[in-house]
């Protein structure tokens, strides 16, 4: 008999997270490791949730089924509205598209998490014993469930049923081969396409392997449709874009196995009625699953994981099991108010767009949708919960090719009205008295790597509306060097940041900005107006305007350098990347 404080069942990302973070002996078990899973378009929770997490960001760039994600793209074609971006405000770095099985495989690596490929074939909970095909397991603290929708310990204490709003939804999905994408058409090549097609049912359409492969599923409640009738009906309503090949159709197109089938999930959408129990606890998939319209599931799926372990570890295994439903039923609320926007058309009202950006894209997720019923205390200790986060930041010297900064005590000087900083002979100072304490109490006299400066300033600063406090936060990122990481080439042409005056275009906010005298420039812009590009493909688009003069090239050279570096740091104040 093995004994060990914590058991986990599963080794997605759930599992995953658990089993990298949680203090005392830990086993994790899996019938089946890096199993073909579905959920290919990632949110900022996924790597937001802890700074090793953060750091792995190059590598998970490298991977060979990445695709940048620009956002995601919502379309009711249905209703024939206008297709609503939801641009990421954080950048194409923190979102991404991948397949599973690799990025499992590199987030087991690179945090060293072991998994034994073992069946189970008893779970005895009032012994605290697990019997598998191998072993039997006495865990002494908590036995984790993270067997996504297998479910182990609900189906087994009849827990599950199906979650109201979402009953009867079906899911089938295959791949495609991209052979051609059309440039002429604003291309879709790094998003997340969601089109609705009827009241119920919606297409995803997501890229991976540098957007050669498109994942492309649809949701509805009718009866399963045959595979040539699937692969018809989606095609049909694919982004103009894409000229497609079904890798069903034509095998010797596929990279991968999986890509060669259609896949389905019936009912998809189950919860359990209890989240944890005596000496149990559900997490992720395990404990529920809604819908997939956002693309929330692993994001949601480790952040909480995180957040449990942090739990676990800081009361020493003791489990706050009130909190926990308190968590899982604000979730669970907010999951359904937030994919409900979707189903109700209500994704299209600015304010809701704006709130579902904010959010959902943004990361943090759980930290938004909370229901009036959680308690002040409740949402204190969330904040308080920041803390120990941020101090354990030292932790992690998974930075190794990534500069440390090093602000000591001679680096900042206080005034009676502002904070003056140098690093690297730069210097800047911080009026804002928010700002101020952040940087105290986070920064100085610490060894941060650029990812951790990051973050700290993302959890701290990005939140507050006040505009000096904002450019405040900008200067201090730039202080930083940021610019240098940060995929600088990024431009979001605001709609609202194009003035004409005097017959000139100003492009640009108050701090940066630049005037278009040259008609033709100005005309090449106001094409771009709402699009989001990149630096080089902006060139690439100015040499293939085959009216574009020497001035629009100038202009647009001129553009890209008074903005090149610049923060993209939030919706309202980017033009710029
Ligand atoms: C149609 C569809 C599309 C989706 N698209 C997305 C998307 O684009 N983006 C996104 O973020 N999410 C998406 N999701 C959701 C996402 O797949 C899940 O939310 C996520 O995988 C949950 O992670 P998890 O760790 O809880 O469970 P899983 O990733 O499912 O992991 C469970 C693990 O448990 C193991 N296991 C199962 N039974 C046992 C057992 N008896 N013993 C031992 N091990 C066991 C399995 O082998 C597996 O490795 C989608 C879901 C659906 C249905």
């Amino acid at each position: 008999m093995i004994t060990c404080d914590y058991l986990i069942i599963g080794s997605g990302f759930a599992g995953i997270g658990l089993k990298y973070k949680l203090l005392g002996k830990t086993i994790m078990i899996d019938k089946n490791p890096f199993q073909y899973k579905i959920g290919e378009s990632h949110i900022p929770d996924l790597i937001h949730a802890d700074p090793g997490l953060f750091s792995l960001i190059p590598k998970i760039e490298k991977m060979k089924s990445y695709t940048r994600k620009l956002g995601t793209v919502f379309c009711d074609s249905y209703h024939g509205k206008h297709a609503t971006n939801l641009p990421t405000p954080l950048g194409a770095r923190f979102t991404f598209h991948c397949e599973r099985e690799e990025i499992e495989k590199l987030l087991v690596k690179e945090l060293s998490v072991d998994i034994r490929k073992e069946t189970i074939v008893d779970i005895n909970l009032s012994k605290n014993l697990v019997t598998t095909d191998r072993n039997i397991y006495r865990f002494k603290k908590y036995l984790l469930d993270c067997s996504g929708p297998a479910m182990v310990i609900a189906n087994k204490l009849k827990l599950v049923s199906s979650i109201d709003q979402f009953a009867g939804m079906k899911a089938q999905w295959s791949y495609w081969a991209i052979d051609r994408l059309d440039s002429k058409v604003n291309s879709w090549a790094h998003w997340t396409v969601l089109n609705k097609i009827a009241a119920d049912s919606w297409i995803w359409q997501i890229p991976i392997y540098n957007s050669s492969i498109l994942s492309m599923g649809m949701l509805h409640r009718g009866v399963p449709l045959s595979d040539n009738d699937f692969l018809e009906y989606v095609e049909k309503y694919s982004a103009a874009c894409y000229q497609l090949t079904a890798i069903t159709k034509n095998p010797d197109k596929a990279i991968k196995p999986y890509m060669k089938k259609v896949h389905s999930r019936l009912h998809y959408s189950r919860r359990s009625s209890k989240c944890s129990g005596k000496n149990w606890i559900l997490v992720g998939d395990a404990y529920c699953f809604a819908d997939p319209v956002y693309s929330v599931g692993s994001g949601v799926a480790t952040l909480e994981a995180i957040t449990i372990a942090n739990n676990l570890n800081q009361n020493n295994g003791r489990f706050d099991h009130l909190w926990y439903e308190q968590r899982c039923n604000a979730l669970l609320k907010g999951v359904i108010e937030g994919i409900g926007t979707w189903y109700s058309g209500n994704v299209f009202d600015k304010k809701v767009n704006e709130r579902i950006n904010n959010t959902i894209l943004r990361g943090g997720f759980a930290r938004h949708f909370q229901p009036s019923e959680i308690t002040a205390n409740a949402a204190k200790a969330q904040q308080d919960a920041i803390d120990p986060f941020l101090l354990s930041l030292n932790q992690y010297p998974k930075s190794s090719e990534i500069k440390v900064y090093y602000f000591g005590r001679k680096a900042f000087f206080e005034t009676r009205s502002s904070l003056k900083i140098i690093h690297n002979r730069k210097n800047v100072r911080i009026t804002n008295r928010v700002v101020q304490e952040v940087f105290k109490k986070y920064i100085m006299g610490k060894k941060l790597s650029f990812y951790h400066l990051y973050l700290i300033a993302e959890l701290n600063l990005s939140t507050l509306k006040d505009k000096d406090c904002f450019w405040n936060a900008v200067r201090l990122i730039e202080l930083f060097g940021l610019k240098a990481k940060y995929p600088d080439d990024l431009y979001y042409f605001h709609p609202e940041k194009y003035e004409m005056i005097n017959g000139q275009l100003k492009l640009g906010g108050a701090d940066y900005h630049m005037m278009i005298k040259d008609p033709k420039t100005i005309e090449f812009f106001e094409k771009l107006r709402g699009g989001i590009f990149f630096g080089s493909e902006l060139l690439k688009l100015v040499k293939r305007t085959a009216n574009a003069s020497a001035q629009t090239q100038q202009d647009i050279r001129t553009f890209l350098n008074v903005f090149n570096g610049k923060f993209i740091f939030g919706r309202n104040f980017c033009l710029s990347g």
